[in-house]
């Protein structure tokens, strides 16, 4: 069930008259939650965390749902990292529960390992090549081209046309609405084939799920006498009734400038949760999908979380143009815009701008974390 955060809600009038809120915090996402916490905990601040959602959490918000499973309301998210620092510091507010994530594709009527690796070449061409070999016709497959300028050419010159329209040519149409060949290098910056049999869908240091979810541990980030959480509020509702001294602001950065500049395009997804009445739906914890059918992927959430069920939740996603942000198109039009509300944002004092929303950037969850323990530590030398 979702939870019911009202006994840390606070209402205008529930204020003495003469409080001010050290920081307004609008988001209770990992970027608005980490900077909340150590603003708090750290440096003795009062905080008020304001998110228009009716839960915390953000994107990465879990909860059990009618049939006891714990789901990730927007889609799977898996925990990787390669920095110390973000492991340590989480690892303040939840324990783990080790996990390596891993992905098959549907290609040609079969489940293939992806990111592609030895064992995705042989049983797609019937092969038995070794390491030595694979590498050898990964070169024989691929067109070098003399300038990489789309996500096309990333990958055809790396690994070929047929590999290229298996793999990467219907996903990409179906995730952003566009052609490879339309959308900025850096959208594919890099196509991780494997010579060997890896069939890890990560490869950083730091692979794990919160042990008793993501929701459990911003409850414990947010469990602190200085910070105040109110939902189902835009900020813009209370912003003249309560007052603050800063804001940290994680949401999108146009709407903060009431999209002076245009809007910043996203792609969002519908999401399609299911359960069934069997303890297994699917041979792996994500099935891509890049040419049939209009999802992109099928999660099955108990292989994430290692619950035990008799019964099985599922998510299919279905990208779309319209609806909550989720992803910043990376085309240089738009960065354009973006950089226009960049400098706005840097004229601003008194406000910081944080996290994906803010930065227009896709982040990781990791990331997003380095970035907003950075963010605090420029605050906290100004206190
Ligand atoms: C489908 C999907 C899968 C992903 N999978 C992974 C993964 O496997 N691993 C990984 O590391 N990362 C993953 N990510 C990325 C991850 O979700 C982000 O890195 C992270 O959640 C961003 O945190 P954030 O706090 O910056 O933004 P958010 O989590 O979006 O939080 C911003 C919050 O601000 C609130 N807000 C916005 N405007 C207002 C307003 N006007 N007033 C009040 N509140 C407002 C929003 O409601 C939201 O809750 C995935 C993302 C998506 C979309």
């Amino acid at each position: 069930m979702e939870p019911n955060y009202s006994s840390t809600t606070v209402t205008p009038d529930t204020f003495e008259r003469d409080f001010v809120f050290d920081y307004l915090i609008v988001g209770a996402g990992f970027s608005g939650s980490v900077i909340a916490e150590r603003l708090a905990s750290h440096s003795g601040k009062k905080v008020l965390i304001v998110d228009k959602r009716n839960h915390i959490g953000g994107n990465t918000y879990d909860h059990y749902n009618e049939h006891g499973i714990l789901i990730h309301k927007y889609g799977p998210h898996i925990f990787h990292t390669n920095s110390r620092e973000v492991f340590e510091y989480l690892s303040c507010f939840t324990q783990w529960r080790t996990y390596e994530h891993r992905v098959l594709t549907s290609v040609d009527g079969q489940l293939v390992p992806i990111p592609i690796n030895l064992d995705t070449i042989n049983k797609l061409y019937g092969m038995n090549l070794n390491s030595f070999e694979v590498e050898e016709f990964f070169k024989s497959l691929a067109e070098p081209k003399e300038y990489i300028r789309t996500s096309e050419d990333v990958v055809v010159s790396k690994v070929g046309r047929d590999l290229y329209e298996k793999f990467f040519r219907g996903y990409t149409r179906k995730q952003w609405g566009l052609d490879p060949s339309e959308l900025d290098k850096s959208v594919i910056a890099r196509v991780p084939t494997r010579t060997n049999r890896d069939n890890r869908y990560f490869t950083d240091t730091y692979q794990a799920m919160p042990l008793h979810g993501f929701t459990r541990m911003f409850e414990k980030m947010l469990a602190h006498p200085y910070i105040k959480v109110m939902l189902n509020t835009d900020y813009r509702e209370i912003l003249r009734a309560i007052p603050y001294r800063e804001i940290v602001y994680t949401g999108p950065i146009d709407e903060f400038f009431n999209y002076r500049h245009g809007i910043l395009p996203y792609r969002s997804l519908d999401f399609q949760h299911e359960t069934h009445d069997t303890p297994v739906f699917q041979s792996a914890p994500v099935i891509n999908y890049p040419n049939e059918h209009l999802y992109t992927r099928v999660t099955e959430f108990k292989y994430l979380t290692g619950q035990e069920h008799t019964k099985t939740s599922i998510v299919y996603e279905f990208p779309k143009a319209e609806g909550d942000p989720y992803y910043p198109v990376p085309r240089s039009d738009n960065n354009e815009i973006y950089k226009q509300y960049k400098a706005l944002a840097d004229a601003m004092l008194g406000v910081y701008f944080v996290g994906r929303l803010a930065t227009y950037k896709y982040y990781n969850m990791d990331q997003c974390i380095a970035q907003a323990l950075s963010v605090y530590g420029k605050i906290a030398l100004k206190v």
